[in-house]
């Protein structure tokens, strides 16, 4: 009974297993009848304890070690020294109980023990397993906080283009309507509502038929086929508001996924303010068109109908000049001759700015304009004389240009105004300067000169600087003007730097 106690508080230590089975063998001798000449073994599998004086001898009792019904073992008691027999050999009948319930108790131990450790090796996986899936779990979570913020990013940006798109459709300048291909509205903006005077559930009640004018929907199959073949199409079309009045509107029409299937979004933009400047201009161009038809009326009348009797009457003022003998009709006739050459110039010059105003081009030849100048001055020497002028004109070359024969006209205004506007006894100079690409014919004099607001002006038709007693209906330079600028060339005027009088420059371009 003692050993039993004794191996129950080893036991209850809970040391480790070596240590248990050392101590219970050492206790074990002490229980039978000769302890000193007792000893004692566990042989397990694998290990086996004894006591110091251990040995084997044929004196021995044994009993199996079982755990969970297995042989793990054996524990033996041997006599050192031989003994009489009593009930089992040397031993008693309670000594061979006593080995047994000590062998079961080892059993016992090391299945508690194994429980023991498969318990904590349990544990230990599940504290691993607990951990892992922790982990796993910290992880999952972390990344479904990601997700959460991911996805709340995407329903902010979604839900600002979504705003963005709703301001954008709503507050525009223009109507906008989707509609499917059969022409039902799917959507309107708030400006398609105010315009036609419907409210959205109305219209998106609707179709496009019923706010177009019977013109459009005419043209309707034909316009749907333009769309689904390029996928967009700008037509014009006529909306007809709730109250029956209608809006000239242009429609930017173009296919669209909407809701996952096709349709059709259009831009109506208002037109009326389009269509008015369209017709005011449909207007102008008629009234220039009969202006115009009124201007060749007009030179006809000046060519034919004025200038032939012009014509007439200076024939018969040559004639009554020749035979005429009285001074003072002299005189008269002559006035009525200064007065009459006016009108046939005034005549002339505004046919000659007239079909010079309708011509687009010209023809060219090369010649040289420095002999079609001098040929001009020439023909203005009786003018030159009359008012005691010189001129100053030298050829020192060839000045080779492409050019029409109606060049003259520009050098004959450009030195008839010289002569025209410089007081008696005055100089005029031409030049011609190479000027690279290009030839510059100046003309210098030194009359009044011109002021630099009306230095643009003068080449424009009608503008007559205000001069008293100058002759001329300021058609000259305008013709000048008109006659350089379908050669390709330039006009100017510049101050004489002598302090008195202009220079007149034309450019032509070199053949
Ligand atoms: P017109 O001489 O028949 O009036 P022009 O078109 O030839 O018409 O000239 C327009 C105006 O420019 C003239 O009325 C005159 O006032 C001014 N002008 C032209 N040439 C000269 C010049 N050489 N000097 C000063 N003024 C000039």
């Amino acid at each position: 009974m003692n050993c039993l106690y004794g191996i129950s508080r080893i036991i209850e230590k809970n040391s480790s297993l070596t240590d248990t089975f050392k101590k219970i063998v050492d206790v074990i001798p002490s229980a039978w009848q000769f302890p000193e000449i007792t000893c004692a073994r566990i042989a397990l599998d694998d290990k086996s304890f004894q006591t110091k004086n251990f040995r084997e001898t044929t004196w021995k009792q044994t009993s199996k070690i079982h755990v969970h019904g297995k042989q793990v073992g054996i524990l033996e008691v041997f006599y050192l020294e031989d003994k009489p027999e009593i009930d089992e050999g040397p031993f008693l009948k309670e000594e061979m109980k006593l080995i047994n319930s000590i062998a079961e108790r080892v059993g016992r131990i090391i299945e508690r023990r194994q429980a023991e450790e498969d318990l904590i090796q349990y544990r230990k996986h599940l504290e691993e397993l607990v951990e892992k899936r922790t982990n796993e779990f910290t992880i999952a979570n972390k990344q479904l906080q990601q997700e959460v913020i991911k996805h709340k990013q995407t329903e902010l940006a979604l839900q600002e283009s979504e705003n963005k798109f709703k301001s954008l459709f709503n507050n525009t300048n223009d109507a906008i309507f989707m509609h499917d291909l059969n022409g039902f509205f799917l959507e309107v903006n708030e400006i398609a509502c105010k315009r036609l005077g419907y409210n959205r559930n109305e219209l998106l009640q609707m179709n496009t038929v019923d706010i177009n004018n019977a013109e459009y929907v005419k043209r309707i199959s034909e316009l749907n086929k333009e769309i689904s073949e390029k996928g967009h199409a700008i037509f014009e079309t006529v909306h007809v508001r709730k109250d029956g009045s209608t809006i000239p509107t242009e429609l930017s029409s173009r296919i669209i996924d909407f809701r996952g299937k096709k349709a059709i979004l259009c831009i109506g933009r208002d037109i009326t303010d389009r269509k008015l400047a369209e017709e005011n201009i449909k207007k102008y161009i008629n009234e220039l068109k009969y202006s115009n038809e009124l201007k060749n009326l007009f030179t006809d009348i000046m060519r034919h109908d004025l200038l032939n009797p012009a014509s007439v009457v200076k024939g018969f003022v040559d004639f009554l000049l020749d035979i005429e003998k009285d001074e003072e009709k002299i005189q008269a006739i002559k006035t009525i001759e200064r007065n009459n050459k006016k009108l046939i110039d005034i005549l002339e010059s505004a046919a000659k700015f007239s079909k010079m105003e309708s011509i687009e081009e010209l023809e060219f030849k090369k010649m040289d304009i420095g002999l079609i100048i001098k040929e001009v001055v020439g023909n203005f020497k009786p003018q030159l004389e009359e008012k005691q002028m010189i001129l100053d004109f030298a050829i020192k070359g060839i000045y080779i240009s492409k050019v029409n024969k109606v060049i003259e006209d520009v050098f004959s205004n450009l030195l008839s105004n010289a002569i025209k506007y410089s007081p008696k006894e005055s100089r005029i100079i031409i030049n011609i300067i190479d000027a690279g690409d290009e030839w510059k014919v100046e003309v210098t004099d030194f009359g009044e000169g011109i002021s630099d607001e009306n230095k643009l002006q003068v080449f424009n038709r009608f503008k007559r600087v205000g001069k008293g007693g100058v002759k001329g209906i300021g058609l000259g330079l305008a013709i000048v003007k008109r006659i350089v600028d379908l050669h390709g060339g330039r006009v100017g005027v510049e101050d004489n730097p002598a302090g008195q009088g202009s220079i007149f420059w034309v450019t032509l371009r070199k053949a």
